[in-house]
């Protein structure tokens, strides 16, 4: 599932088209992708509009373009955006096609867990304007942070790292790794936390969301050497710290991976 720097690299795919008008956008009607949407209302207001801007925030992405037309895409479980040459003709998965005069900009999405939206207005669309702040925003402050873990009365800290509306973008691996860098359990509930260890939290979350941003959002390349992304899917692999076997089990639902030595239990 793509996570917040996933998105952030495929929004880049897109960004070739920026300043070129749409001359024809191609949709598969009826998918459920397309939700809500009047196909006829979005075919109509892209053709001829120019893409003029295009942003993320946590999994969701935003592009706008001329005459007041917003399409927002969530990328689901399997979605990807790429661009191909002019003359390419959109696949069975392709369910959206923007042809440009030198390329076709394509959202692809084989199991159709994604979401495209579509808006009219000057303003960015309400349901953008609503969403919480990415960590990487000043608006994610250590207050809030901590306000909202406070109020999380029962569940594992590897839960709140989970939960969208508190660290939008963020999904299994990045949680692990921020715990992992926090030195916290997993498992530990997420009121319980100390003062120093929501500090601790909120600095590795930035550093771990602003790294990914910088690493695997431009290039798709691996985040730096010794983080624990690079041993966390092997069986029997070892904390990048002091080698011990990493734990794995089921947190929150997820397979999670941790040092029992770093991140010792309360
Ligand atoms: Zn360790």
């Amino acid at each position: 599932m793509p996570e917040l720097a996933e998105v952030e690299f495929f929004r880049k795919q897109w960004e070739p088209g920026l300043g070129k008008r749409v001359q024809e956008a191609l949709i598969h009607e009826g998918k459920r992708v397309f939700r809500g949407v009047d196909p006829e209302a979005l075919t109509a207001a892209l053709k001829g509009a120019k893409l003029v801007d295009s942003q993320t925030r946590g999994k969701q992405l935003l592009f706008r373009f001329s005459g007041g037309a917003w399409i927002g895409i969530h990328l689901g479980m399997s979605g990807s955006l790429r661009r191909e040459a002019h003359d390419f003709t959109p696949g069975k998965h392709d369910h959206l096609a923007l042809v440009q005069a030198d390329g076709v900009l394509l959202y692809h999405d084989p199991r159709m867990f994604g979401r495209v939206r579509f808006d009219r207005g000057k303003q960015p669309p309400e349901w953008w304007s609503q969403l919480p702040p990415v960590v990487t925003s000043p608006e994610f402050t250590q207050a809030r942070l901590a306000e909202a873990l406070s109020r999380r009365k029962l569940g594992p800290i590897k839960a709140a790292l989970l939960d969208q509306s508190l660290f939008p973008g963020v999904g299994n691996w990045m949680a692990d790794e921020i715990l992992w860098r926090s030195r916290l359990d997993p498992r530990t509930p997420a009121a319980a936390l100390t003062s120093a260890e929501r500090t601790e939290l909120w600095k590795q979350a930035r550093l771990v969301c602003r790294t990914s941003l910088r690493t695997i959002g431009v290039d798709w390349g691996d985040p730096p050497p010794g983080w624990l992304f690079h041993v966390r899917w092997k069986k029997g692999g070892s904390c990048p710290r002091d080698g011990e076997s990493l734990q794995r089990a089921e947190v929150a639902g997820r397979t999670t991976a941790w040092c029992e030595r770093c991140q010792p239990a309360n």
